[in-house]
């Protein structure tokens, strides 16, 4: 193996102490602590787990998160109240609804009702229009996480191709429009596009992002390229893995990530440091 690999785990770790250490001033200059409610609907595995981790890295920061666990058959008019309540609190500044919903409740509606100003996932339509335009405020958080991943190694951007695997909402498509504002010459792949392997192969910078593991074959990396590979996908053994062939893709990358320990802890970092800049928002408003 020859690639260098970018430890995820540390470089949210920084942050998060980072942002620990900007709430202590927070506090030291009488402003309160920020704080953000998490809302649950259903008893979904996966969900339960990201809550939970979102919570304990809250309370490491000293953020106050306010949990908020819904029955399943929760109705979309009660959740909609609630985040109109939350919208009004002045002691919450983030607000998270877990993803996905239970199918009887129109997800796009739900982010839609979060006021932009406290919209930590930054998955509203006022927090992309912003990055679309190049001013971002609220940044989609797996994205923007790769991006402080990237910058930490010393990336560059400017004169890079960089190419994307996945164009959902959450990932892909804001991980282009993210790379777009770095600087970098951005091609978004999907599920309709022909022949990946020849886009892949002319990545400098690769971003995967699909959730189906092997799709992207070690030997159509770019020797030298930097590889980060968002996917978590968990095997019949219960092991979890990306979407990237690690072992013979990391013979070739100058620069990958590792699944578990890359990309998804700096996704939980970045969420800390939004609601950290909501609530310093909040208070210059
Ligand atoms: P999604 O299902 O919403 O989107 C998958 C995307 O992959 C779609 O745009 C689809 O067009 C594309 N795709 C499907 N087949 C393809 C193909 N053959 N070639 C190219 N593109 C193809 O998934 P998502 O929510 O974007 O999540 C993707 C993966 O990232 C999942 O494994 C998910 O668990 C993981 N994820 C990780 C984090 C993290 O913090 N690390 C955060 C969010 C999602």
């Amino acid at each position: 193996m020859s690639a260098q690999i970018i430890d995820g785990k540390a470089i949210a770790q920084n942050v998060r102490n980072q942002v620990r250490l900007d709430i202590e001033q927070r506090l030291k200059n009488n402003q309160r602590a920020p704080g953000l409610a998490v809302i649950l609907v259903g008893l979904n595995p996966a969900s339960q787990v990201y809550v939970r981790k979102k919570r304990e890295a809250c309370d490491e920061a000293g953020l106050i998160s306010r949990s908020y666990n819904l029955d399943e058959t929760t109705d979309q008019q009660t959740l909609l109240n609630l985040i109109e309540e939350l919208n009004n609190d002045a002691t919450i500044d983030g607000i998270l609804v877990q993803l996905p919903l239970p199918a009887h409740i129109d997800d796009t509606l739900v982010l839609e009702a979060i006021h932009p100003d406290k919209d930590v996932d930054g998955f509203h339509p006022y927090n992309i229009g912003r990055l679309v335009q190049r001013m971002p405020t609220l940044r989609p958080c797996t994205p923007h996480g790769v991006i402080h991943m990237l910058e930490t190694i010393g990336e560059k951007f400017k004169g890079r191709h960089a190419v994307v695997v996945g164009a959902s909402n959450i990932v892909g498509r804001p991980m282009h429009l993210e790379l777009l504002l770095a600087g970098a010459t951005v091609t978004t792949t999907h599920r309709f596009t022909k022949d990946l392997a020849t886009h892949v192969a002319d990545a400098d910078i690769l971003v995967v992002a699909v959730g189906k593991p092997g799709i992207v074959k070690g030997e159509w990396v770019k020797p030298g390229a930097t590889v980060i590979d968002v996917g978590i996908n968990r095997l019949p053994d219960g092991k979890l893995t990306g979407d990237v062939d690690f072992e013979t893709a990391a013979k070739r990358a100058a620069w990958i990530t590792p699944v578990p320990g890359g990309v998804g802890p700096m996704t939980v970092a970045m969420l800390l440091r939004n609601t950290f800049m909501a609530a310093e928002k909040h208070d210059a408003s």
